[in-house]
């Protein structure tokens, strides 16, 4: 797709941000206490500043009041760019559902945060409820104008560093079960609310929440008591957007430090770029990036034109796709760095760690490919 002359701006200026402020890794480093936070609050505030969190989101909430193309261009430069914010998708994917079905006040609340550089998290999964996220078990029993929450939900990004939680939690035992499902707001620092750390291979992003007699009010509904699996539904063309373009910023890092790389290393006497062992696989990862990169902004372009809805084989196939090449393109551009893509030094190492999670999380790719194949009547 071709970019305005406005977008390509953007994306400059975005580019140049990072190339400032993340480019080397002891810069990184001083961020995110060496390498061991995901997210770096300055990092935050500074975009916050700029008015580029929340490029999609309305103006009246804070947002700058652009669209998905341009979200898009923001996350995969910010990812491109090794920009430590992996909050700000997860807010991102949780403002998707506050826009749809939230109240005036819970938007300005929540979505101003999000623009200002606050953290949102959204808690869906349980240790029972992974892929068969219908089978929730959490409980939020009405109790006069409060609801109590008891149970555990986990692997809730950047629940440690969040303002809210967006709860999925069941309101109701009686019927099939993907009704009597509730989404609720529930602020961090509410009492009975324990935020427990997992240890993972990447820096701490995932956490684990126990749920004892926690109170919140009625009014901490967003959407319709009992019709939390239709809201969520509805948002995930946009979640699954967000993951893919991501993915898409993290292939091109790869494939930037790879060419570098293989342009400057030699041995036998020449760069190793000149092998055709070697460059044949770059041609390759620059030839599936480039066809991700139309793909994704297809999609970006069509929920602008007010598609949505009818895009769920397309999130699905953006998400597949896109985490599957940057997973690749880490493994590939660290086979071709040698033993050099294995040291920290060079970068490779954690862009291998940080694309071996996303084929797992916003639904596995398995799942996405029964979304695919059930979307042709299978
Ligand atoms: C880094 C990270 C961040 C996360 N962040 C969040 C978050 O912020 N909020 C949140 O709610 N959750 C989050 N998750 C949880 C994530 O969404 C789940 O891990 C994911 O949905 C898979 O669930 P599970 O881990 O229970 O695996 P399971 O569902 O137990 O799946 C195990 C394996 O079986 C396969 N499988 C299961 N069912 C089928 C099927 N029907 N057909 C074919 N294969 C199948 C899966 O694809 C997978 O390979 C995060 C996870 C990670 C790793």
């Amino acid at each position: 797709m071709r970019f305005t002359q406005e977008q390509e701006e953007f994306a400059a200026a975005v580019r140049a941000f990072c190339d400032r402020e993340c480019r080397t890794l002891a810069q990184r480093d001083a961020l995110t206490e060496g390498g061991t936070l995901a997210n770096s609050p300055e990092i935050l505030r500074k975009l916050a500043a700029h008015g580029w969190l929340g490029v999609s989101i309305p103006e009246v909430y804070g947002g700058a009041g652009a669209g998905m193309v341009e979200e898009c261009l923001f996350l995969e430069e910010t990812s491109r760019g090794l920009a430590p914010i992996t909050a700000y998708s997860t807010g991102l994917t949780a403002a998707q559902t506050y826009l749809r079905y939230g109240t005036e006040e819970q938007k300005k609340e929540i979505l101003g945060g999000l623009c200002a550089g606050e953290v949102e998290a959204i808690a869906l999964s349980e240790p029972g409820a992974g892929s068969d996220l219908g089978s929730v078990r959490i409980k939020a029993a009405l109790d006069g104008d409060h609801y109590v929450v008891n149970g555990q939900k986990t692997w809730t990004s950047a629940a440690h560093i969040a303002k809210h939680i967006l709860l999925l939690a069941r309101t109701d035992s009686s019927g099939p079960k993907h009704q009597g499902l509730t989404l609720l707001i529930v602020p961090t620092d509410v009492p009975g609310l324990e935020i427990r750390g997992i240890q993972t291979m990447e820096p701490r992003t995932v956490n684990d929440l126990f749920f004892t007699d926690v109170r919140v009010p009625v009014s901490s509904v967003v959407g319709e008591a009992g019709q939390a699996w239709k809201h969520l539904m509805r948002g995930l063309s946009v979640e699954r957007l967000i993951i893919a373009t991501m993915s898409l910023g993290a292939a091109e890092r790869s494939l930037d430090d790879v060419l570098a790389y293989v342009k400057e290393r030699e041995q036998f006497g020449r760069p190793i770029g000149s092998f055709q062992a070697i460059r044949h696989r770059i041609a390759d990862l620059a030839t599936e990036i480039a066809y991700a990169k139309a793909f994704v902004y297809d999609v970006a372009a069509r929920i602008d034109a007010g598609e949505e809805d009818q895009l769920a084989r397309e999130g699905s196939m953006a998400k597949l796709k896109c985490t599957e090449i940057a997973k690749n393109s880490a493994l590939e551009a660290m086979q071709m760095m040698g033993g050099y893509g294995y040291a920290r030094e060079y970068g490779m190492e954690g862009q291998v760690r940080k694309a071996l999670a996303p084929p797992i999380y916003g639904g596995t790719n398995e799942i996405q490919r029964e979304i695919i194949s059930k979307s042709f009547g299978l």
